[in-house]
């Protein structure tokens, strides 16, 4: 904490009631509150608390005592509302989309609601979301986070999360320009706005542009600051009050020093500019105060505004109360200043998806004098060989390309296949890693899709021909070009060995992967980590989770489908959690007993594939059945399964399969199809689609040191998870191993 904060934590005025004057349309509003003789919220159950009058009402009852229409519409016209339900980890949010008058796209804001994370919801908030849309002239969400005390710290904070990834995510469809996203919050929202901002910016997914904070609460330990002094009795919110909420909020008195929480000790550095605003009789003026130097002292752009003479609440009283017509106005200006703003510098960054690489053609050559990075790696110099420390030196990122710090990389069953040279064009030494996540840490001058600290992940493919009609098409995995894909470790797909006339395009025989401290990679084979997906569970994603969803999706799998997942390892698992989230039946087919009852965990049936009585009573079943089985199987007897024109595709098996009938092929026009990982796109969207439905594979964090006895346990057959190593664990060799070394085993 700095030492101004601590200072202004310190202060402690003298006891005493507060000697501000009301400006007298407040306490038109707060007398009408008197008379609709709501109970001391402090005293109550919950229950019953959520039932006392607002000032909400005591706004309407004003309109309706000077002969005015209380309705929304009647009071901020051309505002058009619709509500919509927006998905969260466990739940489904119920959210309001406000939509300006004009000509979308708009920019967007996140709103969140007060309350004390308690009481009150989207509704008691209408006239500040409505007012926001119209003062700032954009779409915005104004979303029904749980509360407590049925659901405690940190759920809402989670749910922030979920509806500002979602509106990301959806912002065409709300007519919004994904470009442009701000947060805002009233009181507990206004907090649940600067956390989310927050968390946008750690994940480094579609930043947040701007934040507007009214009377937010700043952090829930100190409660002896000057305005928790002065306006300890205030209405309609006092001290009183805000111990109540945090008692039904929290489960341990330690989470008041979760930074969620506390904002004020919370790293601020790099947040968009913040605009606050806070009313003069309201206990929770002084955060305001300590939240504006905080910011301030992170460097963070800050405008703060105290209204005098008004007090909590009073932004949604524009209806009756100048004051607060002058904040909102005030509030929608400093949001229009920094959308208007972000149209011309395009500086902003957003989870949008990619439409398949450039058709630019081919770059130019690398730069033979570039810079080169020392980097830390993990490598098998044989077949034989256990993966050992290894150092070696990357060229330092050109103008399109970014240098990410590896965070995260899973192992995947490949990496296994390629160390011992199973498949046959392994180059040694190897580096493997192919599911990356990992922060930017440096961009080249042309760049446009990253920045430094966006959180990234590298798949499979770190280029590819980008000139073939696959290419073209946005299916990169697929490309036609003389070497193919360039892979992200092993180099290019089809080595010029093999190539004709020769070529190699990429200039590189072997690439080195993720079991690494960074990588450069050609910005658009980079894809966005979204703010909500954990990073060390995106990783496995970017390989098994795209290799699922790329022919889940391409075979058209929708709501009531019957899939069939064939093979219950680390694909199957995702498979069949993609396929039910995609809303379909799903059944899987296992050789192993045990793993009957984890298939109900995922909602899905199981059967034994050696149950000749279960599969013959699903002939003729299913509408899309898929093989992740990793080696050579006999596919006939769920060929059988599907229904006519029905698809079975192999996506596990990279070898010749046992010989089929094709009698139970034709009598019934079936297909048999494969599939090989996926596309820029198909990945992008995986990883979306994840975030959005929370699922993901389910993971063992691993030290760099463990890899090879993570290798043997997968070998074994005795993974139930999905390893992911940490890579922050990988230090240097040693024995310091150099780059000469390890030219010694290049012509392995
Ligand atoms: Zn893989
Ligand atoms: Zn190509």
């Amino acid at each position: 904490m700095t030492s101004l904060v601590r200072d202004l934590i310190n202060t402690v005025r003298g006891a005493g009631d507060t000697s501000h004057s009301v400006d007298p349309h407040m306490q038109r509003v707060l007398d009408q509150l008197a008379e609709l003789h709501g109970q001391a919220i402090e005293n109550l159950d919950v229950p019953r608390a959520r039932l006392q009058p607002s000032p909400t009402d005591a706004v309407a009852a004003l309109l309706r005592a000077d002969g005015k229409n209380s309705s929304p519409e009647a009071l901020i016209p051309g505002v058009e509302a619709e509500d919509r339900s927006i998905p969260a980890a466990g739940a489904t949010l119920s959210a309001r989309i406000y939509t300006p008058p004009g000509n979308g796209p708009f920019p967007l804001i996140v709103y969140f609601h007060g309350g004390g994370w308690v009481i009150a919801d989207k509704d008691t908030y209408d006239a500040s979301a409505r007012g926001l849309s119209a003062a700032a002239g954009a779409v915005v969400v104004s979303v029904d986070y749980r509360r407590a005390p049925e659901h405690h710290f940190p759920t809402a904070w989670n749910d922030a999360i979920a509806a500002y990834d979602w509106v990301a995510a959806n912002a065409a469809s709300l007519e919004g320009d994904p470009q442009r996203i701000a947060l805002a919050g009233e009181s507990a929202g206004g907090n649940l706005a600067v956390a989310t901002a927050i968390a946008a910016r750690n994940r480094g997914a579609h930043k947040a542009l701007a934040v507007l904070a009214v009377y937010p609460i700043a952090q829930t330990g100190n409660t002896e600051t000057e305005s928790y002094d002065d306006s300890a009795n205030a209405k309609p919110l006092n001290k009183a009050m805000i111990g109540w909420f945090l008692d039904k909020l929290i489960t341990n008195p330690n989470d008041k020093a979760d930074t969620r929480l506390d904002l004020i000790n919370a790293d601020l550095v790099g947040l968009p500019p913040v605009t606050i605003i806070n009313a003069e009789i309201d206990p929770l003026r002084s955060d305001g105060e300590m939240l504006e130097t905080a910011l301030k002292e992170a460097g963070v752009e800050v405008t703060r505004k105290v209204y005098s003479g008004v007090t909590h609440e009073f932004f949604s009283m524009a209806a009756v109360l100048p004051k607060a017509q002058e904040a909102v106005q005030f509030a929608g200006d400093q949001l229009q200043r920094v959308f208007s703003g972000a149209v011309h510098t395009g500086a902003v960054h957003t989870g949008a998806v990619h439409t398949g690489s450039q058709p630019r053609g081919r770059l130019e050559p690398k730069d033979h004098a570039a810079a080169k990075i020392k980097v830390i790696g993990y490598a098998a110099k044989h077949s034989f060989s256990d993966l050992k420390p290894f150092d070696f030196e990357r060229e330092a990122a050109r103008a399109d390309e970014i240098e990410i710090d590896v965070l995260f990389c899973g192992v995947c069953h490949s990496d296994i296949h390629q160390i011992k040279n199973e498949w046959h064009n392994t180059v040694y030494p190897c580096v493997p890693g192919h599911e990356v996540v990992g922060r930017v840490s440096r961009v080249g001058s042309a760049v446009t899709r990253h920045a430094v600290g966006d959180m990234v992940g590298v798949g499979c493919m770190i280029d590819s021909c980008r000139q073939c009609e696959p290419c073209l098409a946005g299916d990169e995995n697929y490309c036609e070009g003389p070497n193919s894909w360039l892979a992200t470790y092993n180099g290019p797909m089809i080595p010029a060995a093999k190539a004709a006339g020769g070529t190699n395009m990429y200039e590189r025989d072997n690439t080195f992967g993720g079991y690494s401290s960074m990588l450069v990679v050609q910005e658009d084979f980079a894809l966005k980590i979204p703010a909500n997906l954990r990073p060390e569970v995106a990783a496995p994603i970017l390989c098994a989770g795209v290799t699922t969803y790329s022919p889940l999706k391409h075979w058209g799998v929708k709501p009531g489908d019957r899939v069939g997942i064939i093979g219950f390892g680390g694909l199957g698992d995702m498979a069949a959690k993609l396929a039910r989230a995609m809303g379909a039946e799903v059944t899987l087919f296992t050789t192993t007993k045990e793993k009957l009852a984890e298939a109900g965990r995922l909602g899905a049936t199981a059967v034994l594939e050696s149950d000749e009585d279960a599969l013959a009573a699903l002939h003729g079943k299913f509408d899309f059945m898929l093989s992740t089985i990793p080696q050579r199987h006999d596919i006939n007897p769920y060929i059988a399964l599907l229904k006519r024109d029905k698809t079975v595709c192999i996506v596990g098996a990279l070898e010749p399969m046992e010989s089929i009938n094709n009698q139970g092929v034709a009598f019934h026009r079936k297909n048999i199809a494969g599939s090989f990982i996926g596309s820029l796109q198909d990945t992008q969207e995986v990883l979306d689609f994840c975030a959005q439905h929370d699922i993901g594979p389910d993971i063992e964090l691993i030290n760099i040191d463990q890899v090879n006895a993570a290798v043997k346990r997968a070998i074994d057959g005795e993974v139930r998870f999905r390893s992911v190593i940490n890579m922050a664990s990988i230090k240097p060799d040693p024995r310091n191993a150099s780059v000469e070394d390890a030219a010694i085993f290049v012509t392995e």
